[in-house]
């Protein structure tokens, strides 16, 4: 690993740069050498202004705790929220959507499922049967390359009653399940790779004696044991919600998900 690899710092560059830290940052390495020109000091100047933008391009930022700060400071700024992610897409929910209509209460979801065979404890834990594993990675698999319009053909098969479609958010295509007609931010607003667990789920429940509203309600929990992504068969992980600076700027209380260490999506958010 050279020494440049070192100081580099990924969580906060890349496609993870943290565009409010970048911008503060850049406005106070700016300041200081300003003020070392103004006292007739041209070499901190030029230093400082060098070290200091090569650090903000390899670390993400240069002034201490920026990170924690900047989000904040740029959201309380009277310009909208979060204009560095504002990219045209839709907005979109922040809570993960799913195809059930209605909420199950989890623990009877459950239940239902151990009864069912489809998942299985193991000592402490609960794991998913080795045929259901089977079915349900296969009907991943079936799914991995449709698009969004395609998965919304199938939703619409298994979800009577809803109407879909796909909407275009700034992170890529959902497909949007409503109950109402018209896409709305009430309405569950489904990632690709989410809507494939979910579709596959579903699928891979039939033929278990579940009835439909339970093999809709339990599409969701089971995304708790994916333990590869549906979309791009990445190794998945238990993280939070600090895509930058701590997700959504502001955020201060990130999410604990479950999310693809590849393509860097979330696949289930776990409640808090
Ligand atoms: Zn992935």
């Amino acid at each position: 690993m050279s020494t440049l690899e070192r100081f580099r710092d990924d969580a906060y560059t890349g496609e993870r740069r943290c565009w409010p830290c970048t911008v503060v940052n850049v406005g106070i390495v700016g300041l200081v050498v300003a003020a070392a020109i103004v006292l007739d000091y041209p070499v901190v100047a030029g230093v400082v202004g060098v070290v200091g933008l090569g650090a903000i391009w390899a670390r993400g930022y240069v002034v201490p705790y920026t990170p924690r700060f900047a989000p904040q400071l740029v959201a309380a700024l009277p310009i909208g929220s979060d204009p560095f992610h504002a990219d045209g897409g839709a907005q979109v929910p922040d809570e993960d959507g799913t195809l059930a209509d209605e909420e199950m209460d989890g623990e009877t979801v459950l239940t239902r499922l151990v009864e069912a065979g489809v998942v299985v404890p193991e000592g402490e834990d609960l794991v998913l049967a080795d045929d259901f594993y089977d079915r349900w990675h296969a009907r991943m698999d079936a799914h991995r390359e449709a698009s969004a319009e395609e998965l919304a053909g199938r939703i619409r098969d298994l979800v009577p009653g809803a109407s879909v479609s796909v909407e275009d958010g700034a992170r890529g295509p959902y497909v949007v399940v409503s109950q109402s007609g018209t896409a709305s931010l009430s309405d569950a607003w489904l990632t690709r790779p989410v809507a494939i667990a979910e579709v596959a789920a579903v699928e891979a429940l039939d033929g278990t004696g579940l009835d439909e509203g339970t093999r809709l309600a339990a599409a969701e929990p089971l995304r708790t044991f994916l333990d590869v992504c549906p979309d791009c068969g990445g190794a998945v992980e238990v993280t939070t919600t600090v895509e930058c600076c701590g997700g959504s700027a502001g955020a201060t209380d990130p999410d604990e998900v479950l999310a693809c260490t590849e393509c860097d999506t979330r696949l289930f958010t776990f409640p808090n």
